[in-house]
């Protein structure tokens, strides 16, 4: 194993990796900006180094500066978290390089899986089935005419070096092909410096199904099982969970070896992701794949009790997977919200400001990945998620039940958050069915964030109010409960959720 590893992240990633680091024994290097000078991430590890002003392109983004505090500290190898560096084959190739080990897949794999279209050809000739489209960028709107009618309507234009949602484009009929054509570009040229575009047939009521696969330098390529991410805004996760309610595990098995197939044709080893599309009748369709760890990870450690960063970490160190595939079965349930600055009653408006009191839940099953602290700057510059709130529990509705009770327990001051934007989805009843595709939040955003507490919920509050009475009357000490949970929630001018919860409790929301 390493003595000592960088960190090129910030936020709660470069936490998480801290703290694998220190579970194996190694020393812990974080790289800061101007901006993030007294950042938990900087405070956690053993060694600090700062790379330049707030502006990522100025810090987190300078490899060459972070692969110099490497070899300043002696770190033998450099952990890049999610985004900035992450995904980039130059830097993977110049840590590589510089003598030091990437924790991550080759350059070439990076390379390989980079763009939308090469990762479409790639899955292709290793016979894993891709959404219908084109395998390359398309020339002008004549070409993408004649895709469109083949395809049918409706199309979607996407970004070839597309991420994070962005350069994409759903078009529903001709008239409105040139104009998202060329606004799909200008996106994608904005975004990525590359203004290339190609098609997909657009399908209507998917899930958002992925696999991890983990790899090691010696032939070994794992399935580790699926994530559901249907939970989507605006392309974008916001809520993911494992397993999924629509994957069986003869579905699982086929998927697992799907991906495993594809990440064996880039060559590819350390941890990964395949994104699926799967349809009502259990197709599935490959959409890209992830070179790195991805944020909802912790749903797929809960579930395989695997440390997945530790396992980064001791695959880029040499180490052999030491189970089989036949060793990895889901257990239990775990679920993932994505805790940000963004202000859902407001149109998800990014917020800004200083975090004057924070309370992080705990209890039973519940964990907390986090990268901010009481008097913690939120600005800007980096992106808004400030922390993820994960559960676990036995079954999908104890889980629900918990996350609901943890996002009670849950209060960040200072900022806007999504935090009540997740109350609302935990309480909706087609999501507790399961009942979910990637547009069903679209669909359903006006009354998951509506600012003031929905008509049923002074109708559940009044029902509430009748059965507590009647518990009070009934159970020593139950008064004295009641009285301080409801001031609680009173506290935060936020009382229907404490009669949810409790009304949820008689409705049998408990694990069955
Ligand atoms: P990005 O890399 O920008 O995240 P992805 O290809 O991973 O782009 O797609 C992001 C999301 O966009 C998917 O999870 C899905 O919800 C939606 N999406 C992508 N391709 C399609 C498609 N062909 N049809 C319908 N939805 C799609």
């Amino acid at each position: 194993m390493f003595n000592k590893v960088l960190i090129a992240n910030r936020g709660e990633i470069a936490l998480r990796v801290i703290r694998a680091c220190r579970e194996l024994g190694v020393a812990s290097v974080a790289v800061y900006s101007d901006a993030d000078a007294r950042a938990p991430h900087v405070r956690e590890a053993d060694e600090a180094v700062p790379i330049g002003p707030a502006p990522s392109a100025e810090s987190y983004l300078r490899g060459e500066r972070i692969i110099e505090a490497a070899q300043r500290t002696g770190a033998e190898a450099i952990h890049p978290g999610y985004g900035f560096l992450s995904e980039r084959e130059w830097f993977a190739r110049a840590v590589r390089d510089a003598g030091l080990v990437f924790v991550g897949p080759p350059a070439e794999a990076i390379a390989a899986m980079g763009s939308k279209t090469s990762a479409r050809q790639l899955a292709t000739s290793a016979g894993v089935p891709v959404v219908p489209g084109t395998t390359t960028a398309v020339r002008d709107v004549a070409e993408a005419g004649e895709v469109a009618s083949s395809l049918g309507y409706p199309v979607l234009v996407k970004a070839s070096a597309g991420g994070g949602g962005k350069g994409m484009r759903v078009v529903a009929r001709e008239a409105d092909l040139a104009l998202a054509l060329e606004a799909a570009r200008r996106e994608a040229r904005n975004a990525f410096g590359d203004d290339a575009v190609y098609m997909e047939k657009y399908i209507t009521g998917p899930r958002h199904v992925e696999i991890q696969v983990l790899a090691d330098q010696h032939g070994t390529v794992l399935s580790l099982g699926e994530r559901e991410c249907s939970i989507q805004r605006r392309h974008q996760k916001m809520l993911e969970e494992a397993p999924s309610v629509a994957v069986s595990p003869e579905l699982r098995r086929r998927m697992g070896e799907t991906a495993v197939a594809a990440a064996r044709a880039a060559g590819y080893v350390n941890a990964g992701t395949c994104e699926f599309l799967l349809d009502r009748e259990g197709q599935f369709y490959f959409l890209e794949m992830n070179t790195r760890l991805q944020v909802e990870h912790p749903v797929t450690e809960l579930v395989t009790g695997l440390d997945l960063v530790q396992w980064q970490l001791r695959i880029a160190a040499g180490e052999r997977l030491p189970f089989r595939q036949e060793d990895i079965v889901p257990t239990g349930w775990a679920m993932e919200c994505r805790i940000t600055s963004e202000d859902p009653a407001n149109g998800f408006l990014p917020s800004t400001g200083r975090i004057g009191y924070l309370r992080i839940p705990g209890g039973p099953g519940v964990r907390w990945d986090g990268g901010i602290g009481i008097g913690s700057e939120v600005g800007l510059h980096y992106d808004p998620m400030l922390a993820k709130l994960i559960v676990w529990a036995p079954t999908r509705d104890a889980a629900i039940a918990r996350m609901h009770r943890a996002l009670l327990e849950l209060t960040i001051d200072g900022v806007a958050t999504s935090r009540d934007f997740h109350l609302r989805v935990m309480e909706d009843a087609e999501f507790r069915r399961g009942d979910i595709e990637i547009q069903w939040l679209e669909r359903r955003i006006e009354s998951l964030t509506r600012p003031n507490p929905p008509a049923g919920g002074k109708v559940i509050a009044a029902i509430a109010a009748v059965l507590l009475a009647e518990r009070d009357r009934s159970t020593p000490g139950g008064a004295t409960a009641t009285r301080s949970s409801s001031e609680t929630a009173a506290h935060r001018g936020l009382p229907h959720e404490d009669a949810w919860l409790r009304a949820g409790r008689r409705d049998g929301l408990r694990s069955r």
